[in-house]
């Protein structure tokens, strides 16, 4: 059961949705639930979920919202949902939207903010292309924009070891701006129109 506030951050790969996420969670207290993670964590354990969404997820596509869907209500049913939740990279689809208000009104809660991160596609091709977290910390880096101050250790725990999406190639981005714009775009709409929405002009440099 959700905790209030719920904030949802809405906006195109590579918009840095998981970076503002990691500070909203220091800063306040909150949880950031991603379905990009949770979904790559089924396809890691090989669940039955996990395994109808991995070609989908290579393909740069979106998996369907029946299995999104449950694999959230499961992580959303543990109890470690600290001060509050931060969506990131959910809802994705008009239903998803609608299937949260749902949720969260059986609970007797609503969205409290939904944040849209505002950029340019050029650049987000770029920005995804050449990314990298820590395998420890999950602090990200960047072959062009951020690399650790020394070579190969992470700034922020001292690990060595690093790790790339699958997916984040420059062909697949294309892919996944594509499907923002036709299933998640419309969504900026739908929450301007319940006056939750703040808009934040994302393209300075990632710090
Ligand atoms: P990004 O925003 O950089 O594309 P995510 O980690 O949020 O990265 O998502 C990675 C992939 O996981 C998506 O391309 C899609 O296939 C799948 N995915 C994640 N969240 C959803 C969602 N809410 N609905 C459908 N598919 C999703
Ligand atoms: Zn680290």
């Amino acid at each position: 059961m959700p905790v209030a506030p719920v904030v949802i951050l809405l906006g195109p790969p590579g918009a840095g949705k998981g970076t503002q996420a990691r500070m909203l969670e220091e800063d306040f207290g909150l949880v950031q639930l991603s379905t990009g993670d949770l979904l790559r964590a089924a396809v890691a354990a090989g669940t039955e979920a996990g395994v109808r969404a991995k070609a989908v997820m290579e393909a740069g596509q979106l998996v369907s919202d029946e299995i999104v869907l449950a694999i959230l209500q499961e992580r959303m049913a543990q109890p470690d949902l600290g001060r509050g939740i931060i969506l990131d990279g959910f809802p994705r689809t008009a239903g998803q939207a609608a299937a949260l208000d749902r949720l969260l009104a059986a609970a007797g809660q609503k969205v409290t903010a939904a944040i849209s991160l505002e950029v340019e596609d050029e650049a987000m091709v770029a920005r995804v292309a050449g990314r990298y977290t820590c395998a420890t910390c999950g602090e990200g880096y960047h072959d062009q924009f951020k690399q650790p101050a020394r070579a190969g250790t992470c700034d922020k725990c001292g690990g060595t070891a690093f790790k790339r999406r699958a997916d984040d190639t420059a062909e697949t981005v294309r892919e996944r701006l594509t499907a923002y714009h036709a299933q998640t775009a419309p969504l900026i709409a739908y929450y301007d129109e319940k006056a939750v929405l703040q808009r934040i002009n994302a393209m300075g440099h990632i710090a």
